[in-house]
């Protein structure tokens, strides 16, 4: 069924970074299959004392895929934006696509980011120039003609000819709750649409929830949501439908080191008529318009963006953007210093009166990633003889001490080698000391690694092993060493049970 399923594209060009080498084909099973392999899984694991294992007949354990029922919920849920022929209501979406890297709440759900959802969308030709839903597709880079994987020739719903709104009920931020087997997973239109990445939840003081998510894109903007109501601690459901309300804000970093959080809101800084705006719904299903009109920061590929849990800072990791500062694009600034950016950097941010919910902002320059040789990193003051080369930095977590811990994805591209987890102290005399912990395969990019509670067990994605090479001629056969390579998930612990890397 599979033979023959990719072919040479004769119109690739090698110098061009977004021309495609190998084009599908495809039919109903392989779609079905491709369907059923999007989405997320939730798996229970247990240690036993020293020994972690996989629940496998867990009441828990489920599959969200591109074909699970989930709601829409929030200010855009039911709007004109998001019916469609199937679901009229606008509140009836089938699936998730392109799940990135998530976070979890405090009353235990996840929330993942529907990031990179233009790819599954065909022909936007055969939208109307003028029609506002032509605008917000460029906007997010869906394309004229077939797509990639041509879900459109079997799946109706895939082809903007047939269905133009179906694509704005992707991009979403999706809570799950992986306690309830039962429940629907629900798409929280409150906290915008974008190609999201992190979700990092932290209780404010007044008990708002303070809800950090990055978009990207080059040159797209950092945002922060602010829940209306406060965290009950006592009371799990009363927290389930929290992010349905509340304020989306988008970040402004000041070339003085000061910032603001922007509020997207209806009626305010121009986010009105004149502008194009009628509804709150019409901004939240495009902030990064509405972000255009307040004058946020344009960023080099916000992804990842945490809270340390210890010195309550703030980290929004960009990946990379080679087109800063090149012609016709935007022009550095302090929080994006480096043109033709290839290695990437982390901004610290803290928030005024370390108030998750704060409105004003202090940044530094935390990591300008690259070969330490090179004369424009920056390792947080740290002497740079001492340190690893990194490039691309993706997504973050901290351990129980409060270090960061930083996966890549980009390399080869940015320098040789392959993505790898590093480490470092972000106070005291060692802030900046970082070191690579671990590296991956050919082929591969790390992501979302994460500490369990008391940080002895560490656990990172190993994600696309053997990218860039073939069936015939495979780069890698990680994890198993035969067959062909497969993603897979890494546990990490010590041989003594004990705290990783402190
Ligand atoms: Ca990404
Ligand atoms: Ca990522
Ligand atoms: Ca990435």
């Amino acid at each position: 069924m599979f033979k023959g399923y990719l072919t040479a594209n004769p119109d690739y060009d090698e110098n061009d970074e977004d021309s495609v080498e190998f084009v599908v084909n495809t039919n109903k099973d392989i779609i079905d299959y491709e369907l059923a392999a999007h989405g997320l899984s939730i798996v229970e694991v247990k240690r036993t004392d020293n020994t972690w294992s996989i629940v496998l007949d867990s009441p828990y354990n489920r599959r969200i895929t591109a074909n699970t029922p989930t709601t829409l919920s929030g200010p855009v849920a039911g709007s004109h934006w998001v019916q469609t022929t199937a679901d009229p209501s606008g509140t009836d979406v089938i699936g998730t696509l392109n799940n990135c890297a998530g976070g979890t709440t405090p009353w235990g759900t996840v929330v993942s980011g529907e990031e990179n959802f233009q790819q599954y969308f065909a022909n936007l030709d055969q939208i109307s120039d003028g029609d506002p839903v032509k605008d917000n597709h460029r906007r997010f880079g869906l394309v004229d003609g077939s797509s990639e994987r041509r879900w459109e020739e079997v799946y109706e719903r895939f082809d903007l000819g047939q269905e133009p709104n179906e694509p704005l009920r992707f991009g979403w931020a999706i809570e799950i709750d992986p306690f309830n087997p039962e429940s629907t997973p629900k798409k929280r239109t409150a906290m915008g649409r974008n190609k999201h990445e992190g979700h990092t939840s932290v209780v404010s003081p007044s008990g708002k929830v303070a809800v950090y998510s990055g978009d990207d894109e080059r040159f797209e903007y950092a945002y922060k949501f602010v829940t209306e109501g406060t965290y009950n601690a006592s009371d799990r459901e009363a927290n389930l439908d929290l992010l349905d309300s509340g304020t989306l804000y988008v970040a402004r970093f000041n070339d003085d080191g000061t910032g603001e959080w922007l509020p997207l809101v209806f009626g305010e800084n121009g986010l009105d008529e004149s502008n194009g705006f009628n509804t709150q719904a019409d901004i939240l299903v495009n902030p990064r318009a509405a972000g255009d009109i307040v004058g946020a920061t344009r960023m080099d590929r916000p992804e990842d963006f945490e809270t340390n849990p210890v010195n309550q800072k703030v980290y929004l990791v960009c990946t990379n953007n080679t087109k800063r500062g090149t012609d016709g694009m935007p022009d550095v600034d302090e929080s994006n210093p480096r043109p033709e950016n290839s290695t990437g950097h982390i901004i610290e941010i803290t928030e005024n009166d370390n108030d998750h919910a704060a409105t004003t902002f202090t940044w530094e320059m935390f990591l300008l990633a690259g070969d330490p040789e090179d004369e424009s990193t920056w390792f947080a003051g740290f002497p740079k003889e001492s340190v690893s080369p990194i490039a691309s930095p993706d997504n973050i977590t901290f351990d129980t001490a409060g270090n960061i811990w930083i996966s890549t994805d980009g390399l080869p591209s940015s320098f040789e080698g392959n993505d790898g987890l590093f480490a470092t102290p972000v106070e005291g005399s060692e802030r900046g000391y970082l070191r690579q912990f671990f590296s991956s395969v050919d082929g591969a990019e790390v992501s979302g690694p994460i500490f369990n509670p008391d940080s002895t067990a560490l656990w990172t994605s190993v994600q696309h092993p053997g990218e860039g090479g073939t069936i015939d001629e495979p780069i890698t056969l990680w994890p198993d060493g035969t067959g062909t390579a497969r993603p897979a998930v890494v546990l990490i612990t010590r041989d003594d049970g004990g705290v990783i890397g402190q």
